[in-house]
């Protein structure tokens, strides 16, 4: 993946930093998101560089346009072209319905589903000029089951889904591909209060009776990568059947 540019969005830490490390790891060149975590974001270049790819961090708040602008500029400066852009970017609020403000869940929309289509919609330009990019969009088992307590995160990764399969017939006669996956459960900074019975919970509902790793995630997407025939779809990515 030497000369195919990657942005990942949200890459300071969790799974997005997963993903960062295996397309350096694969040779791509990687432009690390960050918005709020700069440190986070440097750490994150560093493990790209150890694993064998390229990166610089980029601070960008993928709600603004001209932050989402400025990134794809900064991302065709430094390194040609984006060739895929993972819309990895997310906040999970957690509030019983009835006591959600409007501002609130319009906040988690905002981040998980405007931000996805404000990068997308700038990507596209770049990728559609050029004849050829990949958008995989980080959706959640939460869109298509529902879970007390979070009807914005759902809601909006449910738009997620179908801003995918929209932007995948929009694109493919440009050769850009369009896919989401759900990368399965995992402690991270989006849900500080889970605890342990939840994730033991988690884990029994896993027919392999065991979590999925972030790097497992990374993996996948890199492959679908290679795989240039396919698009439109959502992968599921531990062993939760719904
Ligand atoms: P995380 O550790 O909290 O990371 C979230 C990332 O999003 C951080 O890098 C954060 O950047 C970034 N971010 C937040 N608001 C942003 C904004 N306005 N502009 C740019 N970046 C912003 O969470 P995670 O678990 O790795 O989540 C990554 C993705 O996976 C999310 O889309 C989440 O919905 C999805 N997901 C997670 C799970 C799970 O179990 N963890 C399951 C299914 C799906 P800063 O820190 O720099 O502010």
């Amino acid at each position: 993946l030497k000369d195919r540019a990657v942005i990942i969005t949200g890459a300071s830490r969790g799974i997005g930093r997963a993903i960062a490390v295996e397309f350096g790891r694969a040779g791509a060149p990687v432009l690390v998101n960050y918005f709020r975590d700069e440190l986070g974001a440097a750490k994150t270049c560093c493990l790209v560089e150890e694993a064998g790819g390229r990166a610089f961090a980029f601070r960008a708040d993928v709600r603004r346009k001209s932050d989402v602008d400025e990134m794809i500029g900064a991302c065709i400066g430094k390194y040609g072209n984006v060739r895929v852009l993972v819309n990895n970017a997310g906040i999970d609020r957690s509030r019983p319905l009835a006591l959600t403000s409007p501002e609130e869940f319009m906040e988690t929309v905002d981040v998980n589903l405007k931000g996805a289509f404000l990068c997308t919609a700038a990507a596209a330009k770049e990728m559609m000029r050029k004849r050829a990019g990949h958008i995989i969009n980080i959706a959640s088992m939460l869109s298509v089951k529902g879970r007390p307590g979070g009807a914005a995160y759902g809601a909006s990764k449910a738009g997620l889904l179908a801003l995918t399969k929209s932007a995948a017939r929009e694109l493919g006669r440009f050769n850009v591909r369009v896919n989401a996956v759900m990368p399965g459960f995992h402690r991270t900074g989006i849900n500080p209060a889970v605890t342990d019975a939840v994730e033991s919970e988690v884990v029994r509902s896993n027919c392999l009776g065991r979590l999925s790793t972030p790097g497992e995630a990374g993996r996948f997407i890199v492959f679908l990568e290679s795989c240039t025939d396919i698009s439109g779809q959502v992968f599921n990515l531990d062993s939760r059947i719904f």
